[in-house]
């Protein structure tokens, strides 16, 4: 996708704080972070929300919680626990439209969430 924001951090057009990558994902640091360690896990397929999604991508998507939970483990807070969050369109507060799982931990998190 030309104009995305999240394809040109793929295609390494602008710069990102990259944690994790592989041939389907790429994980990445929030730009303003909401806790100790807030990463972004996104397919390098544009699909713009999860409304978007088919039967087909069923295992890439299945691929975002298993890069959150490795991440998790490599930072030593899988055992405490962490948060991940998928926004879906405007009321479910995406403003990003390039699917991606934040991955949040290093505090405690409350619910439900605002
Ligand atoms: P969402 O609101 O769920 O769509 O999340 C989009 C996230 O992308 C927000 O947490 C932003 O802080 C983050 N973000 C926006 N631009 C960038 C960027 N250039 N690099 C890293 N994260 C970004």
């Amino acid at each position: 996708m030309q104009d995305c924001l999240f394809c040109k951090i793929v295609k390494r057009e602008i710069p990102a704080d990259i944690v994790f990558e592989d041939d389907q994902v790429l994980a990445f640091n929030d730009i303003n972070p909401q806790a100790p360690t807030h990463v972004l896990i996104i397919p390098k397929r544009h699909i713009a929300t999860l409304n978007d999604l088919e039967e087909a991508d069923q295992t890439l998507v299945g691929r975002l919680p298993v890069v959150a939970a490795h991440l998790a483990r490599e930072r030593g807070f899988a055992d405490d626990g962490y948060r991940v969050v998928m926004n879906c369109n405007d009321q479910g507060g995406q403003t990003v439209y390039h699917i991606h799982m934040h991955l949040m931990g290093g505090r405690r998190f409350t619910w439900p969430a605002g």
